[in-house]
């Protein structure tokens, strides 16, 4: 299809597809290739990409001088602006060979929403002091309609599925509000977390780190604060 319509850029989404198909794609084309992009090329000097790099603690500025250039972007990188411009959007359907691999099995989580395209997530540390309190954060997330997730710490202790780990060695996440509760903010924890949008941050030590990261904080006792902001988001959309 890109040979066919001489494309000279081509887009993905950074997500399990964009991954697997994107790098396959720029070595058969001899395209330059970004992958997990942050934001639009700058082409005011040549074709320069932003991407994301050392666990998001730094960016890289990455020219791609190929004619054809493959780019896959991070889903949420950036706030979806309208524009002026148009774009003819066909379907297609591509004819593919017999795969030489299959997926024979999906396993979809039911009634949870999928952390790693959340819109809205709420998370907690070890300043919740156990599994049993996590009914404040699941209760808050139903009201919201938000995934939860966890620190590295919690998950290490069982008290919640590894699956919910944010950070440098869990997943990395950029919803427009993380809501972070009971967690420290440790180097590590906000590799995963930093590039959301909106940031808020209970913790009743008013020197703990993440607070410097926090677009929004309270300084408070988890289990006072949050029955108060889950009865008040309650009362604002009329549950
Ligand atoms: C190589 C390496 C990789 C790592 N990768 C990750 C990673 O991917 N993700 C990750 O999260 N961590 C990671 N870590 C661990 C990280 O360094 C921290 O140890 C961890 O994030 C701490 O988790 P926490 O904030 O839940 O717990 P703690 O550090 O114990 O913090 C608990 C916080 O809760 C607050 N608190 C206590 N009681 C209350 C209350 N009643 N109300 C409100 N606040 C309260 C405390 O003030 C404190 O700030 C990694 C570490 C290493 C060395």
């Amino acid at each position: 299809m890109a040979k066919s319509i001489n494309a000279d850029i081509i887009i993905f989404s950074n997500n399990m597809d964009g991954r697997a198909i994107a790098p396959r794609l720029s070595a058969r084309l001899k395209a330059g290739l970004v992958s997990g992009a942050v934001s639009l090329p700058d082409i005011s000097n040549g074709f320069v990409v932003k991407k994301n790099v050392f666990s998001g603690k730094a960016f890289a500025n990455v020219a791609i001088n190929t004619p054809v250039k493959v780019i896959s972007l991070n889903p949420n990188s950036y706030k979806a602006i309208e524009g002026e411009g148009t774009a003819e959007i066909v379907e297609v359907t591509p004819s593919a060979e017999e795969p030489k691999v299959k997926v024979t099995a999906v396993n979809k989580l039911q009634g949870e929403v999928p952390l790693a395209e959340a819109e809205l997530v709420i998370s907690g540390g070890r300043g919740l002091k156990g599994p049993e309190n996590w009914h404040l954060l699941v209760d808050f997330a139903k009201v919201l309609g938000a995934a939860t997730a966890c620190s590295r710490a919690v998950a290490d202790a069982d008290w919640r599925p590894h699956h919910e780990h944010v950070g440098q060695t869990g997943l990395a996440i950029a919803p427009n509000l993380y809501f972070a509760v009971g967690i420290s903010g440790a180097i590590q924890h906000l590799a995963g977390v930093n590039r959301s949008k909106v940031i808020v941050v209970i913790n009743k030590d008013p020197e703990a780190p993440f607070f410097k990261a926090a677009d929004y904080g309270i300084v408070g006792d988890a289990f006072e604060v949050m029955p108060k902001i889950i009865e008040a988001t309650k009362k604002i959309k009329g549950m």
